[in-house]
């Protein structure tokens, strides 16, 4: 866990989602949750020594954000999408998947119940918790419920994975026109420090580079499809993005298995066939 401003701390550096937490003067405040039971018990500890958590902040509706809000007694606010989402998942097969990350896991997820959003917004809401200031803004691309969370008075954004910073960007289920969209949406605002979803600090600096990578992956695509390439084709074919930037912790050896997600993705987004009609699941973990 990093401390990057007076009141802010970010974790960056295990597997799952950027989180983070805010102390005020009334208490704490998470944004996302660690992916890993064991992390989330690792994080309660931390926070118990430092003040009650009041609330925890969702920025999408993707299990690396939310799974640990279980593990946590405190209400969770998010994008409607977010909650419906999660109301909707195959908790069997969820549990199944995070099982898997490690030894200690299983134990910990017995009676999982997820901590789902019970306070939602539509477009954005703003949380007022002791001196600090907290305000969401809906930025549908990586995927339709994605929101951003400012800490006024620190100058901090959790851009959530609107930005991948120098890791693979996931476009398993984005709109990239609504995507671009976002991130002039992020150059607009007044924080100047990004806390993006997945990999190192960053800034607007970043932006020009978020959005290429985005372009070129859909001209890319578009590419395929006006050449007559079938959907099938593309998802073997369309390899080239694989080594342009390493996975975020505790993703290796899953690169080919995104780039075909993305492919596939961006292949019915062009043509019309989008929304798919299910949410993309990644595949379960073999069974031992
Ligand atoms: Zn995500």
């Amino acid at each position: 866990m990093e401390q990057i401003t007076a009141n802010v701390f970010v974790e960056n550096q295990i597997r799952g989602c950027n989180h983070g937490f805010v102390t005020t003067s009334d208490g704490i405040v998470m944004i996302d949750s660690p992916h890993k039971p064991s992390d989330a018990l690792k994080l309660k500890a931390e926070l118990e020594k430092r003040g009650e958590l009041r609330y925890i902040i969702n920025t999408e509706p993707h299990g690396d954000h939310w799974t640990g809000n279980a593990f946590f007694d405190a209400p969770v606010v998010a994008h409607e999408g977010v909650r419906e989402r999660i109301l909707n998942t195959n908790m069997e097969e969820h549990v199944m998947r995070v099982g898997a990350f490690g030894q200690e896991e299983p134990k910990l997820l017995e009676g999982y119940t997820a901590n789902a959003p019970i306070i939602t917004f539509k477009n954005g809401m703003t949380l007022h918790v002791g001196n600090h200031t907290f305000q969401m803004i809906h930025m549908p691309g990586h995927t339709a419920s994605q929101a951003s969370v400012s800490i006024k008075e620190e100058g901090v954004v959790f851009t959530s994975d609107n930005i991948f910073c120098k890791v693979q960007t996931w476009l398993h289920e984005a709109n990239p026109d609504l995507w671009l969209l976002a991130l002039e949406s992020l150059r607009k605002l007044d924080e100047e420090i990004f806390v993006p979803g997945h990999g190192p600090m960053t800034d607007k600096t970043y932006l020009d580079e978020q959005g290429s990578f985005i372009l070129e992956w859909r001209d890319y695509v578009k590419g395929a499809i006006d050449q007559g390439m079938t959907r099938d084709d593309a998802v073997t074919n369309l390899t080239k993005m694989t080594d342009r930037y390493p996975m975020d912790v505790g993703q290796d050896g899953m690169a080919p298995m995104v780039m075909r997600m993305c492919a596939g993705n961006l292949y019915d987004y062009l043509t019309g066939a989008w929304p798919a009609p299910q949410p993309p699941s990644l595949p379960l973990p073999p069974r031992q």
